[in-house]
């Protein structure tokens, strides 16, 4: 179990004050988001309902590459050029074009928030009423609010499972070791979604994803571990949105999964929320520069998610077309699927949906600088 770390009792003084920017949130979207404003002269205050990195929320694999250009390669346990899928029928072996990694999750928020020179505080965000966000512990405000706060999308209108597209995610964390990325698709552990298992050095996370948001996936988790002879033990869970939404509403940025940026079919969230975190803080950058007005940046953002939208909409039809396809077809299409060039072909163009060239691109991350002390 995560230990708690958060401030209890008499240690949750009151917050309040005024901010230029209020991040909701602060994950890997919200981190991301508040490390582009570093280096400017913006209070910016970030807020979280636990410490930052207490609540590990993925297995925690990424394009290896989107770990070297943000700076995180400190937070790197394992790399893998290869992708294993088991089908009943067929294992594939797939030699990827460019490498995976894992990381430790309270690692790299760590390295994340050294990169930002935001304030911050534990605070449960329940709500919002033009330029104020209230939590648990009072109310701050700023003209320029951020939502990274996951699929509920706290501050727009939000989302009810089972009826909302999101899918369904748990893992264990056994100690153990692997070489390999490997995934199952197999109705035996989900109807539609996968199972995987993500070595990280000295631990294994293993899980199972379902499209589905009506299949519970505890049982087949465990089905899971004891097949790999892993002990069921650490659960995480959460839900997964799996379609796009607005990156804007009534003057509010969404960011990650909270503006559904999770990649449908693989519920890749990580980079996304990396990637789309970085466009909403280059936007609030220009604006605290005074070089944009808040309307046209939030309206610049808006566009740039929404110009993604044709890449989510075919992952999806990807998400809802395989789990229909029989397992001997399945089988044999995969075994087509390894040929070299058509792996470097799909997954080039995977990793362009969200490629680490665009975090590159930008402003570097600044050097830790003095914090602002929390209002
Ligand atoms: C089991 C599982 C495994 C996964 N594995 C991977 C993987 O290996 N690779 C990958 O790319 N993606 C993976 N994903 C998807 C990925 O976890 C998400 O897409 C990603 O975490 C989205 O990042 P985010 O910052 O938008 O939201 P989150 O990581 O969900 O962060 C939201 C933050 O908001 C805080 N918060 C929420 N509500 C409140 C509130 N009311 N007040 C204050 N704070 C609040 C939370 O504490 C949290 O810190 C996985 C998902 C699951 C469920």
């Amino acid at each position: 179990m995560p230990i708690r770390r958060t401030k209890r009792g008499a240690a949750r003084t009151p917050v309040s004050g005024e901010w230029d920017v209020v991040v909701c949130g602060a994950s890997f979207a919200g981190l991301a988001v508040a490390r582009e404003l570093a280096g400017t002269r913006a209070r910016v205050l970030v807020l979280d309902r636990y410490e930052i990195g207490e609540r590990q929320t993925s297995a925690c694999g990424v394009p290896t590459e989107w770990l070297r250009v943000m700076g995180l390669m400190g937070a790197h346990r394992q790399t893998f050029g290869r992708l294993v899928i088991h089908t009943p029928h067929f294992t594939a072996r797939l030699e990827l074009p460019w490498t995976f990694s894992t990381f430790d999750y309270p690692e790299l928020c760590a390295l994340l928030w050294a990169q930002t020179d935001a304030g911050f505080e534990t605070a449960t965000v329940t709500g919002r009423g033009g330029s104020v966000v209230y939590t648990d512990r009072g109310a701050v405000s700023a003209p320029l609010v951020v939502d990274a706060l996951g699929w509920r999308r706290v501050l727009g209108r939000g989302y009810q499972p089972p009826d909302a597209p999101l899918s369904r995610g748990l893992e264990v964390h056994p100690w153990g070791a692997g070489d390999d990325l490997e995934i199952w698709i197999d109705r035996r552990y989900v109807p539609a979604g996968y199972g995987w298992s993500f070595p990280a050095r000295d631990e294994l996370r293993i899980g199972v994803g379902s499209f589905d948001p009506r299949f519970h996936v505890k049982d087949t988790t465990v089905l899971l571990a004891e097949d790999l002879e892993a002990e069921p033990v650490r659960y995480q869970g959460n839900w997964i949105p799996h379609r796009l939404r607005a990156a804007t509403e009534d003057g509010v940025f969404f960011a990650g999964d909270s503006a559904g940026h999770c990649l449908p079919l693989t519920a890749e969230g990580i980079r996304t929320a990396f990637y789309f975190g970085i466009a909403c803080g280059r936007e609030l950058r220009a604006v605290v520069e005074g070089q944009r007005t808040a309307a046209a940046a939030l309206t610049r953002y808006h566009d740039f998610s929404a110009a993604h939208e044709r890449k989510f909409r075919s992952m999806l039809y990807a998400q809802r077309l395989i789990p229909r396809v029989p397992p001997r077809l399945l089988a044999s299409a995969l075994r087509a699927m390894q040929w070299r060039r058509f792996v470097d072909w799909s997954f080039g163009h995977y990793l362009r949906i969200a490629p680490p060239s665009f975090a590159a691109a930008g402003p570097p991350a600044r050097a830790p600088a003095l914090r602002r002390a929390a209002a």
